[in-house]
């Protein structure tokens, strides 16, 4: 399984200061509401601007993991925590963790 392909765009809704996040032109992949109950989002149009710019950080990050190599083997390594590829990375690992909190499996 992997995320909605195609440009996240911001729509704002006719009526208030909510937003949806809109692929293909029609799809919507998500909605930022600047109100649920009591409690009220500061700036709803930051959080969708951030959210509709996920892909392209998703793709940014992978492009960028791996970017060491090393040695006649061409090893790569991870661009924070040298871990090799294919191992995994380290706990803590702010490259690794993003990414699969991306693409984690339910
Ligand atoms: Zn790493």
């Amino acid at each position: 399984m992997t995320h909605t392909s195609g440009e996240w765009v911001i729509r704002k809704a006719k009526s208030g200061n909510d937003y949806a996040i809109v692929a293909g032109g029609y799809l919507i992949v998500a909605e930022v509401f600047e109100q649920i109950g009591e409690d009220t989002v500061i700036d709803p149009k930051a959080n969708a601007r951030l959210i509709s710019a996920a892909p392209e950080m998703l793709e940014a990050l992978k492009a960028v993991e791996y970017p060491f190599s090393e040695g006649m083997h061409d090893k790569q390594r991870c661009y924070l925590c040298h871990m090799l590829k294919g191992t995994g990375h380290k706990r803590g690992c702010k490259v690794g963790d993003a990414i699969a909190k991306a693409e984690a499996q339910p």
